[in-house]
């Protein structure tokens, strides 16, 4: 059976973490920018990323942002 993974440590940039639930991280490469939105797997709330200041908040509003995009 053919396996698709790849080794997490090579081109890491850092982790962090949820705003929410610490237990619960996120890891970072090398070369990403900007924000994006991330569902915390514990609570399902809407947290936002950045991963040029490698912080994280909890979103807001996102059944708005969502639909400004269709
Ligand atoms: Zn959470």
């Amino acid at each position: 059976m053919e396996q698709d993974t790849v080794d997490i440590s090579v081109g890491l940039k850092g982790m962090i973490r949820f705003p929410c639930h610490r237990s619960s991280k996120m890891l970072v490469y090398e070369g990403t920018h900007g924000k994006a939105s991330m569902e915390c797997p514990i609570c399902r709330r809407i947290c936002i990323f950045d991963y040029d200041k490698m912080t994280s908040r909890r979103g807001d509003k996102i059944k708005g942002a969502v639909k400004a995009l269709i």
